[in-house]
């Protein structure tokens, strides 16, 4: 197709066949100037034609142009040329050669100056080198398809273990959500049949209740309200980060300390002691994400004091190997040992909520925005004596 646009192109009447023996066809047809052909095509390929045009009177006049490029050496031309072929391109040749060749054959054509050599091959000699090029071009092409069956058969593997993986994949991802559906709505159950058992208390009134303990019952079964709409709206934040495409730019961290604090509220951070030590680090992390990771870390640091104790906060930041890492240090109720990992799982809370209220999620929360910022979370703490929760980003200078 791009030979025939340039020639066209070229101002030249151009007609064109799929094969030799329709290629045939058309010259006797019609009258043409020159004929272009490749050497490897259906039917009848371009040395059978270029022979058939060679060997019949009418038409071995036209000169004959080999244009070709599959499985291509010296002998290629030679054969051609025995059979008569009057010019021989190798693709991809440039235009000027190309239309210089096809210039010379038709100009050398229209005045008589084509050689009409008389054919140098005798038939079986012809038949013999004939043979000897099919066969080398039909062992190629046989090679090449090895290589081509080999290369399906290894895709083939990759896709089957592809395949395996994804399958897997999706078979845990479904157990993990049966089981978190499970625990959402046994953690969504529980103060719901609180407020149920309180209500109808209320409503009841048997035993009767004293004015005091109605007013208590209201008041325990909205708080709960209020804890289940807490609660649906963190799970809603986990189960978005799941599939929230986040993505990643420089950060400084002390505007994502500021971030944090502020949303806390100066009203929570009065009865507190929070020291920041000098932020100058930027990470490589989702600044929002960043922010409600920072807010989660400090909002538990106030929380979890002994009763009757100021929280005192160190946030600072360290650098290793590439790494900054952003530590909060409290002086809270500390957390066991063997309870540090629990912690980080939906609905894990070592408390409970009359104590410390909570909702359990945001923990999860934190280590989810953490996986996929590509950063760590960690805890180090002494029992009763305070914990260091710590983030892990890498560095953005
Ligand atoms: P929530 O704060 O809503 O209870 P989290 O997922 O944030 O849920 O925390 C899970 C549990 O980890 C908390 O209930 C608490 O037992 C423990 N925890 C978290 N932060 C601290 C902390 N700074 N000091 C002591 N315990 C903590």
């Amino acid at each position: 197709m791009v030979l025939e646009t340039k020639l066209k192109a070229a101002g030249m009447d151009v007609d064109c066949a799929p094969n030799g023996i329709e290629g045939l066809r058309k010259l006797r047809a019609e009258k043409f100037d020159l004929v272009i052909t490749d050497l490897m095509m259906s039917e009848m390929d371009g040395y059978q034609f270029t022979h058939a045009i060679k060997t019949d009177d009418a038409l071995k006049s036209i000169p004959v142009l080999v244009y070709t490029a599959t499985y291509t050496d010296a002998k290629d031309e030679a054969l051609a040329r025995n059979l008569g072929a009057n010019g021989f391109i190798l693709k991809p040749a440039t235009d000027e050669d190309f239309f210089a060749e096809v210039k010379r054959l038709v100009s050398q054509a229209a005045a008589g100056a084509l050689p009409q050599e008389t054919l140098s091959l005798e038939e079986m000699a012809y038949l013999r080198q004939y043979t000897e090029r099919l066969v080398r071009k039909l062992q190629d092409k046989v090679g090449e398809l090895e290589i081509a069956r080999n290369r399906l058969q290894d895709l083939n593997a990759t896709l089957e273990s592809r395949v395996k993986e994804a399958t897997s994949e999706l078979r845990r991802t479904n157990e993990e959500l049966e089981a978190f559906a499970y625990t959402v709505s046994h953690d969504l159950r529980s103060p719901l049949r609180s407020i149920e058992g309180m209500v109808s208390a209320v409503v009841t009134n048997s035993p009767p209740l004293s004015e005091e303990e109605r007013q208590q019952f209201l008041a325990r079964a909205a708080a709960l309200a209020v804890q289940g709409q807490h609660l649906i709206s963190d799970l809603l934040d986990y189960a978005r980060l799941k599939s929230a495409d986040l993505p990643l730019a420089p950060v400084p961290l002390e505007r994502v300390v500021n971030a944090a604090l502020e949303s806390i509220g100066s009203a929570q951070l009065a009865r507190a002691k929070v020291n920041i030590a000098p932020l100058r680090s930027n990470v490589l992390a989702n600044e929002s994400t960043l922010s409600h990771v920072t807010y989660n870390l400090v909002a538990n640091a106030l929380k979890f004091v002994k009763p009757g104790v100021a929280p005192s906060l160190h946030i600072f930041e360290t650098e290793r190997d590439g790494w900054i890492r952003l530590s909060i240090t409290d002086n809270g109720i500390g957390i066991p040992a063997d309870q540090r990992e629990r912690i980080f799982k939906v609905f894990e809370r070592l408390h409970d909520s009359r104590a410390y209220p909570g909702t359990g999620v945001g923990l999860a929360i934190v280590q989810r925005a953490m996986e996929k910022m590509r950063g760590r979370v960690g805890v180090d703490s002494n029992e009763g004596n305070g914990s260091t929760f710590w983030i892990e980003l890498p560095t953005a200078g």
